[in-house]
């Protein structure tokens, strides 16, 4: 879920895949370059990758800046790099119109305080077109506590309920969560809601007044319908799903 409602646009580039290895020492000349394959157990058939519209948000040095400085007070990490992504957050946007929540990104205004302002790796829009805003080898802050570790999925849409009701979204979001689960080995009980963040094992906040600070979008109900959807959709590539769910209380 976002918050803030300010910004500008940019334009569509062709659909690109923009995942990228991860870079052992952070730099504002990253490469955002991408390999053929890597990070994902191989596959006989592997899942396919849905397709995926190229549309970035402006992520300038600054902003790059920024994301470190938060890394390092947040997570006492000297990098704007996401590393080995083991998790993957769900949201949706709390605005019907996917523009407001593309330019929300593309301002990076200040977000409880901080810059940068928030933003989603992905953003899929109602009718089920799969936009991707950062690479994958950025931090986007979107979930506090798991962004050193999470890729943020937004979707267009008012309530978990709403978007579980669009045939076409729900197979977008699901068939991306499967495709980022098996390039980058993630494991099912980490794919979770926003809601979810604080009982994540991989919750991480220096920040005594972050700490237990949630959104509301998609709960554990909802979650587990997602979650449902994925491994029946992982069933025929033989995507590995890993061990059961062990919540964490946090202390919340
Ligand atoms: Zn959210």
């Amino acid at each position: 879920m976002i918050l803030a409602l300010v910004g500008g646009c940019s334009a569509t580039k062709p659909a690109t895949d923009r995942a990228t290895t991860p870079s052992p020492s952070p730099s504002v000349s990253a490469s955002t370059a991408l390999p053929p394959t890597g990070g994902a157990a191989s596959q006989a058939t592997p899942a396919p990758r849905p397709p995926i519209v190229w549309k970035p948000i402006p992520f300038p040095d600054s902003r790059k800046m920024e994301m470190a400085a938060y890394a390092r007070e947040h997570y006492r990490l000297d990098t704007f790099l996401l590393e080995h992504p083991q998790v993957i957050v769900e949201h949706f946007t709390a605005t019907s119109s996917f523009r407001v929540a593309y330019n929300t990104f593309a301002s990076n205004a200040p977000d409880l305080g901080q810059l940068p302002g928030t933003c989603a790796h992905f953003l899929i829009d109602a009718d089920g077109t799969i936009y991707q805003l950062v690479p994958l080898d950025l931090m986007c802050r979107h979930t506090v506590g798991l962004n050193w570790t999470a890729i943020g999925i937004e979707m267009v849409g008012l309530s978990d309920q709403q978007i579980l009701g669009r045939a076409r979204q729900i197979a977008a979001a699901t068939r991306l969560t499967l495709w980022l689960m098996q390039r980058f080995g993630i494991q099912l009980r980490n794919v979770i809601g926003h809601n979810e963040s604080l009982t994540s094992p991989l919750h991480r906040e220096l920040v005594p007044s972050f700490r237990c600070q949630t959104h509301a979008d998609w709960s554990h109900a909802d979650m587990e319908l997602f979650r449902g959807i994925v491994a029946r959709l992982a069933s025929p590539y033989g995507v590995p799903l890993g061990p059961p769910a062990r919540p964490v209380s946090g202390g919340c």
